[in-house]
């Protein structure tokens, strides 16, 4: 096992050095860890795996696996192991043969390769198909092969790429949970890409966001998710997503965040105010989680709270709690509320925000006076 160090590692596409796929990235993985790498489609996840692995090129910048400077050094000298989205197992080889095949080539004796394949097939639990073929397998089962061909090789670094990805959901949330508990049974390295958030936050020690090809903020999941350092990072994280108000801060009457359609006018707390003091009648955006907007009529926090006015425009109740979305002339509202008795759609709502968990962003989208 071993660290990962990048350091200012980018990648550049063609040759006029127009197309940029990652600008830069400073990234440390401790020995051991679970990080993962998040972001929307494009943004330079899969990019900076394969630099990692050593199937693209360095275009700037060094990158060490353990103490060794890896920039120059071949793929199959890195001492890591990749699982791709596509499992691509070879169809005419049985499921052991497709595990031992990479041990066959560093012709490691048989009675070893014997005992590392049935150790991964016991961990991954396919032991009863290692006669079988590819196509007599699951999609999960499939899965799970190519997971094992990763472990039999007793890598530094193991690295996924979306490996869920062709899984239904049902499986795939069973899946994720398996590879995490491997995490923890072989304490390997681990660097894992997904454009899904939840499977970065259920798996990731830490989480590395990316867009456009820059790194966002690398963080634990709880810290990504209480403290955003942008507007991109508290979007992206959180299902519903985090509701933004667009407008500026008014020092007329006590520091106040007040909405471009005027329609919220919020008090900040003295904490907030001497954060946002310095952009007062600049444009400032407000951003509150659906879990911390509440029906003013209903249940509250015990926090303080301001209130607004929404036109409802549906609700759907999931049984354990409630999704209400709400429009203001300029703003768009979810609430995620407990199950209580809600007006009907169409009717305007009164709402209530938990002051001590708003977040707000200057001009430019960075955080700011989070609480
Ligand atoms: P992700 O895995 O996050 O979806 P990628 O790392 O695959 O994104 O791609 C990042 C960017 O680099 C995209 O704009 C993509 O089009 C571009 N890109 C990826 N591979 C190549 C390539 N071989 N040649 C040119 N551009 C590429
Ligand atoms: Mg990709």
């Amino acid at each position: 096992m071993a660290s990962v160090r990048l350091e200012g590692v980018r990648k550049v596409y063609g040759d006029s050095g127009a197309q940029v796929a990652v600008h830069g990235v400073d990234l440390e993985i401790r020995n051991g860890e679970f990080v993962v790498l998040v972001g929307p489609s494009g943004c330079g996840k899969s990019t900076t795996l394969r630099m990692i692995a050593g199937l693209e090129s360095i275009s700037a910048g060094k990158l060490w696996i353990g103490d060794r400077l890896v920039n120059d050094v071949s793929p199959k000298d890195r001492d890591i192991a990749m699982v791709f989205q596509s499992y691509a197992l070879y169809p005419h080889m049985s499921v052991f043969e497709n595990m031992a095949f990479a041990l066959k080539l560093k012709k490691l004796p048989a009675a070893e390769i014997d005992k590392r394949v049935r150790a991964a097939a016991e961990i991954l639990d396919i032991s009863a198909v290692l006669d079988r073929t590819p196509k007599q397998l699951s999609g999960g089962q499939r899965q799970r092969v190519a997971v094992g061909r990763a472990i039999v090789r007793q890598p530094q670094v193991f690295l996924f790429d979306e490996p869920l990805s062709n899984l239904d959901a049902k499986l795939r949330v069973q899946t994720r949970r398996e590879i995490s508990k491997l995490h923890r049974q072989l304490g390997a390295t681990m660097i894992y890409v997904t454009h899904d958030q939840v499977e970065a936050m259920t798996m990731g020690d830490r989480i590395v966001v990316l867009d456009k090809g820059r790194v966002q903020q690398i963080d634990t999941p709880l810290n990504l998710y209480d403290h955003p350092a942008n507007r991109f990072v508290a979007g992206f994280i959180g299902s519903p997503s985090m509701n933004f108000i667009e407008g500026r801060v008014s020092s007329d009457n006590g520091i106040r965040f007040v909405a471009r359609d005027g329609e919220v006018s919020i008090p900040l707390t003295a904490e907030q105010g001497r954060r946002l003091q310095p952009l007062a009648g600049k444009d400032v955006a407000l951003g509150v989680r659906p879990e911390d907007v509440y029906v003013a009529t209903g249940p509250k926090p015990s926090s303080a709270t301001a209130e607004a006015t929404v036109q409802l425009e549906s609700v759907e109740p999931m049984g354990n709690e409630i999704f209400l979305h709400g429009r203001g002339t300029d703003h768009e509202l979810t609430a995620r509320v407990a199950p209580q008795v809600v007006p009907e759609a169409g009717q305007p709502v009164r709402v209530a925000f938990d002051l001590a968990k708003l977040h707000f962003f200057d001009g430019e989208g960075r955080a700011v006076g989070t609480a």
